[in-house]
């Protein structure tokens, strides 16, 4: 049956699958030098308060500028630092930068709201992170509630009574705590109820084509439910539209993040802009 494709098929094939390979070790090697050669840097997006237009937090995007490839997207290279073991020295920089960026603009006088980091599955696993980020916050006498952290639904399923315990100690330290893309995973009440967490973050594919798809609107409603009947706060990502706002505010969802109010910005553009919406 090898005839049926032919030879030149097979290596085309062949040659796709080698590209793809090709760049992943490109940019594993790329990434294992990221750091000392300066390419990496965090954007920060504002999370607003929907009904008052002021901003409330932000999330921490990490960037990566690759001398060869460019613009690398994280939902490209995090995964690759995951996988070969790189995430725990980067995931620490981002906390590092984070803190040393709140730290700058508390000395330049900003308003401060909390900085939201994104931690991956292998960093949440490290038995040594609640120290490692108190460690951290005291480098930069920055004080824990202004630190959140954001952690997806698939972290905590796997083994949730370690997830218990590793949350409890991150939330004994003072941090915030959100589950980040949430409906996208295997989210159950009777999970939820267990997790100290403090935020569920309304994945941006329910929130994206509002208020086109009912059924979207649907299932945002019953996140809506889930999470106000846990106690939870809600905050909606992906807000790009006016109508997406009355659907959020009308259901109860105050607070949102997305292109309708900013892109990640830098972080001084970022404090501009806390400046104006929230008239510092
Ligand atoms: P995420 O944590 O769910 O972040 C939200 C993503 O949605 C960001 O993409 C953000 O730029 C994008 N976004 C924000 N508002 C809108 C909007 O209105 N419309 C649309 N279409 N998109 C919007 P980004 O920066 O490319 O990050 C992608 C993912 O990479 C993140 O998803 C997160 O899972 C991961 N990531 C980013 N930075 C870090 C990091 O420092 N550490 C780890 N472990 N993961 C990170
Ligand atoms: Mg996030
Ligand atoms: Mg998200
Ligand atoms: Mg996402």
């Amino acid at each position: 049956h090898a005839k049926l494709g032919g030879r030149n098929t097979v290596q085309a094939y062949t040659g796709v699958l080698s590209e793809g390979l090709a760049r992943r070790l490109e940019l594993e090697n790329g990434l294992r030098r990221a750091i000392e050669r300066d390419e990496l840097h965090l954007l920060y997006q504002p999370k607003m308060d929907l009904t008052r237009g002021r901003v409330v937090g932000a999330e921490a995007l990490l960037r990566w500028t690759s001398p060869h490839h460019g613009a690398v997207s994280p939902a490209e290279f995090v995964p690759i630092a995951e996988a070969c073991g790189l995430i725990g020295t980067i995931g620490d920089w981002v906390i590092r930068r984070a803190c040393a960026d709140i730290q700058t603009l508390e000395k330049a006088g900003s308003e401060l709201v909390p900085i939201a980091v994104n931690l991956s599955p292998r960093q949440f696993r490290r038995q040594d992170l609640p120290g490692e980020i108190a460690a951290i916050l005291e480098t930069y006498g920055v004080r824990s509630d202004q630190l959140e952290l954001e952690l997806t639904e698939s972290m905590l399923v796997e083994d949730a009574e370690t997830a218990v315990a590793a949350l409890s100690a991150l939330k004994q330290l003072g941090l915030r705590l959100s589950i980040d893309d949430f409906g996208t995973g295997y989210s159950s009440l009777s999970y939820l109820k267990r997790f100290p967490i403090d935020y569920l973050k309304i994945d941006q594919s329910f929130v994206r084509d509002i208020p086109a798809n009912s059924d979207d609107m649907a299932i945002t409603k019953a996140i809506i439910a889930m999470g106000t009947s846990l106690g939870l706060k809600l905050i909606a990502e992906g807000v790009e539209s006016e109508d997406q706002v009355r659907f959020l505010v009308g259901n109860g969802v105050l607070l949102g993040q997305g292109f309708h109010y900013a892109r990640p910005l830098d972080r001084d553009t970022f404090a501009a802009f806390v400046a104006r919406a929230n008239g510092g």
